[in-house]
Formats: C-alpha cells, structure tokens, sequence
C-alpha cells in the first residue's frame, strides 16, 4: 500500500506524546472489588488465598460460582463457602437494580474501533465491552485480520476510539502474526514493540488447554488493564478434539462451560471478548440457497454470542459484514477493505 492510500484510513489524527494504556484515563466505575476486600469482612487470609489459588481474585468474580464450584476447593467446607459468600454479597450487588441503574453500568461501555467507520457504524460504534462479538465466515474473510486491528485499536486512548487496555490473546490455529502488528501500529502512529508488549499471547493445543488459559486470565486481569480478549477461534479445537457421533453431547456441554467463562470475564473486567468461529455446510439451509452455511457450534454458540457477524468476501481485498443477530442492532451490511494497515474503509 502507497502513502496516499494511507491517508483515506479513519483515524488521521496520531498519537503523539500519549502514554500506552494511561491508567488516569480509567474510569472508577469500571473498577471490580478485589477479593482481599474479603478480610474487612471477617475472612481469614488463609481462605482468600486458597479461593486466589482457585483463580478467583475478585468478590465480583467470587459471585459468578456456583456453591457446589466453591466447596470443590481443597480447604473450603460448606459452611465456610457461605460465610464467604455473605462476605462478598456485602461488598458487591447481586439482587435486583432499577432500570435507570442498569443504564448507569451500561455507561461503562467501551466501543473499540474497527480500523473501518463503515463497520463501526454498523455495530453501533465499534466492539463492545461487556459483550461477547462473535465473527464467522468461509477462510479468509477477515476474521483474523480484524483480531490483528483490534490488538492494536484496543491500545489507543479512548479519544481515538480506542480502549485504554491491553490485550489477550488466545490463538488455536496458530495464525497470530506479531509482524502483521508492525504496520497497524504504524499506521496510527504508535511504537510497534510498546503495542507488541501490550498484547499478551497464548497457542492453545486442546480444548482443555484453552479452558485453563481462561482461567489463568483473572490473575492477570487483576493486575493491570485489560480490554479486550480474542479467542480465535471457539470452535477448531472442539471440532478436533470431539469427532465421534457420541461424543457430540460432551462437546456441546464443555463448550458451553467455555462461554460461560469467556461472558464472566467480560462482565468481570469490562473487557471485550471477540471471538471467530468456522462455517460448516448446512444441508438445511434450503435448496434456493447456493452454498449453504452455517456458522459451527450450534445453539450453544448461538445463545452465548450477544453479537454475531457474518463474514464473506466481495471485490479484491472488500469484505463484506453482515449483522446475523444482534439484541439492538438491525440486519445491515457494511464493506470494508483489508490493507497493510489493517481494516480499514474501501477506497470508494
Ligand atoms: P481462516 O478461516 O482461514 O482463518 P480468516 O477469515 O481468518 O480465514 P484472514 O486471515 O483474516 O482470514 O484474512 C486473510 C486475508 O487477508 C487474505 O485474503 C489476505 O489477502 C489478506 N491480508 C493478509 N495480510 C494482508 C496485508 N498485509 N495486506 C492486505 N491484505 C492482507
Ligand atoms: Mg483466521
């Protein structure tokens, strides 16, 4: 890509003189409580770490398991488990709200730019936090070009359309190129290597495997900004690793239990979770339809996912995104180009 072709990409501002993720630009409302807070609650020490060595360390977290989860941690009788419980219920709300404060929290939102106003636009400003955006289509469509964007937009400040945070990684297909960061980087004007040491990564080999990078991921998330989380992808390692007809029922249910973790760091952190998944022939797609496909993982997939976009391609390096369900957003398209740079908007 030439110079001048740069200059039609969104963001013409640079970043000049701005710290990478500026923790004074954080917002207090997003903070989660720290499970420490537990011992002003009359909770040994002792039992905060043991619940810490579990990977929980926030009470916001602490509330998202389940009694049964909770007493399975060595040390922790049931007893203990509700002591704990009320402590937490004291330092976090977990009953009703109003309406007008669930708008409150909705306000923490953050909308990270795409690399193109085009698709931003259509998902209503940019990737959500609190949210879990899910992208498929046919192989290259773009869904890993975006993570790529992403990693990098995730970084700008929130003035730039950015998220303020860092980024983690987690790849199943071993498709993560740290050199394709260089030229986004670049094109917003940012050091390629403070970008890159932003982004913490991870190759996951079995399903099992991805399920403890999750959980590693509190510890991490605790202690410095995260905004955004992509998974790519959800499904090709399910897809491996479960092959047998009978085994269909196991691999639905341990992938639901991975989504339940991915929307709980989500809410836990305010975080954004993108994540890509693969298109499988759909015999039932109807006989009007050429090709028909559909997106893998079936109903779980398609419960978990607040946003799902469709993927395919157009002309040359156009890609075109269709919202295929979304709780706020209407059925519209948007296209957009992959470039040195990253996503950007086409030319025309
Ligand atoms: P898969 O299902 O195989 O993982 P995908 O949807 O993740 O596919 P991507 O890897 O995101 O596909 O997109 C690949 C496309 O991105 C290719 O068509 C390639 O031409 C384009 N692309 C990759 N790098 C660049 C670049 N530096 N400049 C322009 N286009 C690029
Ligand atoms: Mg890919």
């Amino acid at each position: 890509m030439d110079r001048d072709s740069m200059c039609i990409l969104p963001l013409s501002a640079k970043m000049e003189d701005h710290q990478l993720v500026d923790v004074s630009e954080i917002d207090e409302d997003d903070a989660f409580e720290p499970i420490e807070k537990l011992t002003n609650q009359g909770i040994n020490a002792g039992d905060v770490k043991k619940l810490q060595d579990a990977g929980i360390y926030t009470c916001n977290g602490l509330v998202m398991h389940t009694k049964k989860s909770l007493t399975n941690i060595k040390g922790l009788s049931e007893a203990k488990v509700d002591k704990i419980l009320e402590a937490a219920e004291k330092i976090v709300h977990v009953g009703y709200v109003t309406g007008n404060e669930v708008l409150q929290k909705r306000k923490s939102v953050v909308r990270i730019t795409t690399g193109s106003q085009a698709l931003d636009e259509l998902l209503g400003g940019g990737i959500e936090t609190l949210a879990i955006t899910e992208a498929f289509g046919e192989f290259r469509t773009g869904k890993t070009q975006i993570a790529h964007t992403l990693c990098v937009a995730t970084q700008l400040p929130l003035s730039m359309h950015g998220g303020n945070g860092k980024v983690a990684y987690i790849d199943t297909e071993g498709t993560f190129r740290p050199d394709r960061i260089v030229p986004i980087a670049e094109r917003y004007g940012m050091d390629p290597n403070a970008v890159l040491d932003n982004i913490v990564y991870a190759r996951a080999y079995t399903h099992e495997h991805q399920f403890n990078l999750l959980l590693g991921l509190a510890a991490k998330m605790t202690e410095e900004p995260f905004r955004l989380l992509i998974v790519d992808s959800i499904t090709a390692l399910f897809r491996v690793d479960f092959t047998g007809r009978g085994e269909l029922a196991e691999r639905q249910q341990k992938l639901a239990q991975m989504l339940s973790r991915l929307i709980k760091i989500a809410e836990e952190f305010n975080v954004a979770v993108y994540m890509t998944n693969q298109v499988i022939a759909d015999p039932g797609g109807g006989t009007f339809v050429a090709d028909p496909k559909k997106p893998a993982g079936g109903h779980v997939l398609a419960h978990a996912s607040t946003i799902r976009l469709m993927l395919r391609k157009g002309k040359g390096d156009q890609r075109i995104c269709k919202i295929y369900d979304s709780p706020n957003l209407p059925e519209s398209e948007a296209v957009f180009q992959i470039t040195a740079g990253g996503v950007a908007d086409c030319k025309d």
